[in-house]
């Protein structure tokens, strides 16, 4: 295959990385930039075509495909995003065709835990493995399925929500998607955040955390923990049976090779990989779990970039619109 330039677009709802690399998956220009949501979607993919460009003339040669990742909810096949809750104003908004008439050559779109666990697999903790669930555990938990070295897609592309697993039988928090009791609802950060908040609201004492309850955050919580406060370790410690029961139902069910945790949260290494892999041990015994790999990302916040950037080597051949 001769060597050609790709590039990729990851839009978040806080930023948007946007880069070119070449077809041997060499990373050639990275830039980021807020995403600033008041300027709405076309002036906000105005600045990402712009962004292109610019490198473009700065490498000399111009990409012959582009790969998005976004947000979900989407519509892959017709390359609409549909109503993201992280990106108000981009109901049906047609991404993939504004891209391509703006640049003339192909796009493709996926939801952005999809194109980190593809980045993941090809080019970070994932490689050499053939089957793995990736799931970014930031303000939400999103996630991506990878079996036969391919994305896993399911019926509506609804495969990889893994955020959406019932931990809890009766109640619980209320998640985003209408459920109660998700995983996401108790173990994402602003999860964690709020079962601390709850315990400090309900009396209990915490050296490290109780005058700081207005701003906390997972990290504080990992943080407060690692010092040794009582409170943010037991509220550390549930995170980790909420999640090991989550993952038990992944892991029983598809076997996978490797788990690998990326997000913010999974940012705090062993002090959650350690005692998670031994409750899942605890917790799933038909399966020897010791054969399975649970890793942290190691591409940090640039799994969604590079799986952009795989998927626009997908585009390639593709008859842009417009
Ligand atoms: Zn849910």
């Amino acid at each position: 295959m001769k060597n050609e330039i790709i590039a990729g677009v990851d839009i978040g709802g806080t930023k948007i990385a946007v880069a070119l690399a070449n077809t041997d998956g060499e990373l050639l220009l990275i830039a980021r930039f807020p995403t600033r949501l008041e300027l709405g979607p076309h002036s906000i993919l105005d600045q990402a075509v712009e962004e292109i460009e610019r490198m473009s003339v700065e490498l000399g040669a111009r990409p012959s495909a582009v790969g998005i990742g976004c947000g979900g909810p989407l519509d892959r096949r017709r390359g609409l995003i549909l109503s993201p809750p992280n990106l108000p104003g981009w109901d049906e908004f047609p991404v993939v065709g504004v891209v391509e008439r703006a640049l003339k050559v192909p796009a493709v779109l996926d939801n952005d835990a999809n194109a980190s666990a593809l980045g993941e697999h090809r080019r970070g903790a994932g490689r050499g493995f053939s089957n793995l669930v990736y799931l970014t555990i930031s303000t939400g938990i999103g996630g991506g399925v990878i079996i036969g070295g391919e994305l896993f897609y399911g019926v509506c592309d609804g495969a990889g929500e893994v955020g959406h697993i019932p931990v809890l039988l009766d109640g619980g928090p209320s998640c985003g998607c209408g459920a109660r009791g998700c995983l996401e609802s108790l173990c994402s950060g602003t999860g964690i955040a709020r079962r601390a908040r709850e315990h400090l609201l309900a009396g209990a004492q915490s050296p490290l955390l109780s005058d700081r309850a207005d701003e906390i955050t997972a990290k504080l919580v990992a943080e407060a923990a690692r010092g040794g406060d009582a409170l943010a370790q037991s509220v550390w410690d549930e995170t980790i049976r909420y999640l090991a029961h989550g993952l038990s139902s992944v892991v029983v069910t598809l076997a996978p090779e490797a788990i690998i945790l990326g997000g913010g949260v999974a940012s705090a290494g062993d002090q959650l990989l350690a005692p998670l892999r031994r409750l899942l041990s605890e917790r799933v015994k038909i399966l020897p779990v010791e054969r399975m790999q649970i890793l942290q990302a190691s591409l940090g916040g640039d799994s969604g970039i590079h799986g952009a950037l795989i998927l626009g080597e997908r585009a390639l051949g593709n008859i842009p619109k417009g």
